[in-house]
């Protein structure tokens, strides 16, 4: 048995998961958000990632970035990776795509704010 804290809410429901002939059986969630969320956790963990991407704009020096999908929980630090290689040299807007199918895990790197709409190039 495995037991595990839901985070899919705040409310963070403690589940216990066991595995049952060929599928698990989770007690403990108040939703089936929670069951999926522990099956997935159990077959294939999934992460989303929310930071920053550097810029070249000393008033704007980092940009907030997020995935547009969750992506497998252990390319988490490759990802990262391919995150922090950028810099970004022209303003963009909130929803702009700052890396395409990143890792080609089909999920894209957007940006998540209009900072660098407000200055002047
Ligand atoms: S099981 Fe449902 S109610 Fe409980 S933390 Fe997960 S999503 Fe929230």
């Amino acid at each position: 048995m495995r037991e595990l804290v839901c985070i899919v809410c705040p409310k963070g429901c403690t589940m216990h998961i066991e595995q049952e002939n060929d599928g698990y059986k989770v007690s403990g969630n108040t939703c089936k958000r929670g069951a999926q969320f522990a099956i997935s956790e159990m077959t294939e963990p999934k992460r989303t990632i929310c930071t920053t991407v550097r810029t070249v704009f000393p008033q704007t020096p980092v940009l907030p970035v997020r995935v547009s999908a969750e992506i497998p929980k252990d390319k988490i630090f490759d990802v990262m990776h391919e995150i922090n290689s950028v810099v970004l040299e022209k303003p963009v807007s909130r929803g702009d795509v700052i890396l395409k199918n990143v890792l080609n895990l089909g999920a894209d790197i957007i940006a998540t704010s209009d900072l660098l709409r407000q200055i002047e190039t």
